[in-house]
């Protein structure tokens, strides 16, 4: 993993925040806004086995993240607030759900995701 740009070196999502900020290795700050993370967890109980990763509407359910653990090398395991965690998010999943300014364009009409 020597790509900068999917090297994670900063993760800040304080308590009680709607939003979490992913600091990469090439400086790129991704701005993560919780009903995006939640929308598309990637784990078989809220994607299904088909293989490709579409959003899933998730308003209405706590957006809270309780724990944000680092996974190896090469991800984050989310755990919600509501007891939710077995999503993996990769870092180039993670890089390619980026919500800021310079990303969201792109992110726009991307839905539904075909690859992880
Ligand atoms: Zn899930
Ligand atoms: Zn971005």
């Amino acid at each position: 993993m020597s790509d900068p740009r999917i090297r994670c070196v900063e993760v800040k999502s304080p308590r009680g925040a709607t939003v979490t900020h992913i600091r990469w290795g090439d400086g790129h700050v991704g701005v993560y806004p919780h009903h995006v993370l939640r929308g598309y967890c990637p784990c078989a109980g809220c994607q299904g086995h088909s293989g490709t990763i579409s959003f899933i509407d998730c308003s209405g359910t706590q957006l809270e993240l309780e724990e944000i653990e680092p996974v190896g090398n090469y991800a984050l395991r989310l755990q919600w607030f509501d007891g939710h965690g077995s999503g993996l998010y990769s870092y180039p999943y993670l890089r390619d759900l980026c919500y800021c300014e310079h990303c969201r364009p792109k992110n726009e009409d991307k839905s539904p995701r075909a690859r992880m």
